[in-house]
């Protein structure tokens, strides 16, 4: 049995959506074809040159990996950097790259931040900040004999879930009116007469990035020539979706504690972070690779600890005493992704080799 990459492409994208990365993101494939049959899947943080040769000698001509290597458009493609000499040697040697990027690290359990936190012993993670327009209502109005049907249809193609509930609508008997204009089949009544017919009014939340799947799926199952529905945008958000991650540990410890737990969890040598504020952990707001753009955030959603990278000088002191800011590296804050890509790639696909790089593309080294 043979496996396109666009197989695998949708599996990924069902996991992140690509409607869930940042506007500045470029996630997606970058090279290669959908079409092309998967040899191999090679599971990385950054795609280099060297993890492009490292998948053709791996005989996998996928490379997965969490940072996309091209973010604008590329003017010229003569080999003079890192980013022209990699996409390069992709083509050449008819390698995809496909970047599962901010759309990964908006998942909230399941992505970036969900696996830090269970690498830390942090449970009930909530986003710090909610991703907008991530949410629907689709409202309908389907004959009552055809209701379940269409229940049915809407449901299965990805509407009615809130948080770990599903099959979630409402709905409510009325009466609908309509006359057929000319040329016009009705399924019920005459063209020209009005008619009243006794209708259900079905309520549905669905995924923004769905709702044209849910809305064709509705007009499949419901037999009217002319279908009446709204689709509305919701102001409440996505529970499982959005950026960081906020959570608590089981048991309340100690600061050093805590840095010692990160120390070991990461492998890191060393943390940059601010002064101990002397008081216990138990709240830590998380957000693997750069995420200083969460520190008001993680201060007002009352966290302890705030473990990040990339964090300037100037953004050290808003942690204003109210909290540490624990800067462990980029790299290293997102290394547990590329254990994550491969575990739900190994698990979901059986019929090609799953790897993990092995080529250590941190460019940052410490001298200590
Ligand atoms: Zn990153």
């Amino acid at each position: 049995m043979s496996t396109p990459i666009a197989d695998i492409v949708r599996f990924l994208e069902a996991m992140a959506p690509l409607a869930w990365q940042e506007s500045y993101d470029n996630a997606g494939l970058l090279t290669g074809n959908g079409l092309w049959e998967c040899t191999g899947v090679l599971t990385t943080l950054d795609a280099t040159e060297e993890v492009v040769m490292e998948a053709v000698a791996c005989r996998a001509n996928l490379i997965v990996a969490h940072h996309p290597i091209v973010f604008g458009g590329l003017k010229k493609i003569t080999g003079r950097n890192y980013v022209e000499r990699t996409i390069i040697a992709a083509i050449k040697r008819d390698i995809a790259i496909y970047a599962i990027h901010t759309n990964l690290d908006n998942v909230v359990a399941g992505g970036v931040n969900g696996r830090i936190a269970q690498k830390l012993g942090i449970s009930g993670g909530k986003p710090l900040m909610s991703r907008e327009g991530t949410l629907q209502k689709l409202y309908c109005f389907v004959p009552v004999d055809h209701l379940e049907a269409v229940r049915a249809a809407v449901f299965a193609a990805g509407a009615g879930h809130i948080g770990a509930y599903s099959e979630c609508s409402y709905s409510v008997e009325g009466t609908g009116t309509f006359t057929g204009g000319e040329g016009t089949q009705p399924f019920v009544g005459q063209p020209g007469r009005r008619h009243h017919e006794k209708e259900g009014r079905l309520e549905v939340v669905v995924p923004a990035h769905l709702s044209r799947e849910v809305v064709r799926a509705m007009i499949a199952a419901h037999p009217y020539e002319e279908v009446a529905y709204d689709l509305v945008p919701l102001a409440n958000t996505h529970p499982g979706v959005g950026s960081g991650l906020i959570g608590e540990l089981a048991v309340e410890m100690g600061e050093k504690e805590f840095l010692d737990r990160i120390r070991q969890a990461f492998g890191v040598p060393v943390i940059r972070h601010t002064r101990l504020t002397g008081r216990p952990v138990k709240k830590v707001a998380v957000c693997g690779g750069a995420g200083s753009f969460l520190i008001s955030k993680a201060l007002s959603a009352g966290a302890n600890f705030y473990i990040t990278s990339d964090v300037k000088y100037h953004e050290f002191f808003d942690a204003n005493d109210q909290m540490v800011i624990a800067d462990i590296g980029h790299f290293e804050s997102e290394q547990f992704t590329v254990d994550l890509l491969f575990e739900v790639l190994r698990e979901k696909f059986r019929n090609f080799a799953v790897l993990k790089s092995v080529v250590k593309t941190n460019p940052i080294n410490y001298y200590y």
